[in-house]
């Protein structure tokens, strides 16, 4: 078996992974596609000590990183299984069982998408999804944020303090974050307000996007919406299906864990967008990959195994 089995190889496993193996004990790391969210991003501005950045290019830093201490990596892997034991198993969809003293989750989260045209082809161009990321790319022009939600709303007005206009466009006759959020939101010059809203496309230019339509769901009219960028937030789906019913999770599915990381489940830790960690960073990632290692070889060295 493995000392510390880790399933997911985003920046928290990949930080998981190098404090594992900086104390010689047996590492592996199993991930669908290793690097995660990160190959889908473009230009990370917030990864502190590096002023400007890739995804992809960071996502090699980190595999060659990983591949510089002695660590299996198993990746294009999917964990379908977890089960609890003085071992603890993992399942894989190949059909294969690993098992581990200790297990750490970090399969990370993905963002609802609103499934339009031209929501992919403009990813990154002018479609985002992360204000703390994306936020001061388009200071000085207009932009709209879809959902109406806690998040939605906290997006307005966070952008409301760098860009020029904030449209809110919620599909619902009403906005549903809290009242104080709502208040803050109303309170702002920058920002209109677009309930009973169904987007519909995101235009562009070819190069970027220049636009969204959406559908007026009380008249049904189509309305178009010039704007530089939408910032998507209708939710972030932590990837834990796999483990409902295992250890214990948030009703929106995030990983429940204590300060070292520890989960319900003896012997298994998690980290990363995955859990209940309130902010979904990089950086804040990494850190609680390495914080979750850390706890997991804690346990290895108290619990005898
Ligand atoms: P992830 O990066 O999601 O990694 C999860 C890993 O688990 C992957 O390897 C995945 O393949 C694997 N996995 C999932 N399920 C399974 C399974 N069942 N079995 C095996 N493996 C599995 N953050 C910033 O700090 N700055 C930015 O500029 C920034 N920009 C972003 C732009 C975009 C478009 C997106 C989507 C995110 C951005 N983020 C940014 C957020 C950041 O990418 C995440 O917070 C971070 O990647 C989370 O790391 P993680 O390791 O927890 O999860």
């Amino acid at each position: 078996p493995y000392d510390m089995l880790i399933v997911g190889g985003g920046p928290a496993g990949a930080a998981a992974a190098i404090y594992a193996a900086r104390k010689g004990i047996r590492t592996g790391v199993v991930a669908e596609r290793f690097g995660g969210q990160v190959m889908d991003t473009m230009g990370i501005e917030n990864f502190i000590s590096v002023k400007e950045t890739q995804g992809p290019k960071l996502a090699a830093a980190l595999e060659e990183h990983v591949k510089s201490y002695d660590v299996d990596i198993m990746n294009t892997q999917r964990a379908v299984k977890l089960t609890g034991g003085d071992l603890v198993t993992v399942e894989l969809a190949n059909g294969a069982t690993l098992r581990g003293k200790t297990v750490l989750i970090a399969t990370g989260a993905r963002w609802r998408e609103m499934n339009v045209p031209g929501e992919k082809e403009y990813r990154g161009r002018g479609v985002a999804y992360c204000p703390h990321c994306d936020g001061p790319l388009f200071k000085g022009k207009r932009v709209a944020v879809i959902g109406g939600g806690n998040s939605g709303v906290e997006a307005a007005i966070d952008l409301a303090g760098i860009v020029e206009h904030v449209t809110l466009i919620e599909f619902d006759s009403q906005l549903r974050a809290d009242a104080v959020l709502q208040t803050k939101l109303r309170s702002l010059p920058n920002v209109s307000i677009v309930v009973s809203a169904l987007t519909t496309e995101v235009h562009g230019d070819g190069q970027k996007m220049t636009g969204l339509s959406y559908t007026d769901r009380v008249t049904q009219e189509s309305r178009k919406l010039d704007v530089a960028g939408v910032f998507v937030q209708i939710g972030l789906l932590p990837n834990s299906d796999w483990l409902k019913g295992t250890l214990a999770l948030t009703p929106r599915g995030e990983i429940e864990v204590d300060a070292r990381g520890q989960t319900s489940l003896p012997g298994v830790f998690a980290a990363g967008d995955v859990t209940t960690a309130p902010y979904k960073q990089i950086i804040i990632a990494m850190g609680a990959g390495s914080n979750a290692a850390l706890g997991a070889f804690d346990h290895l060295i108290r619990s005898g195994v």
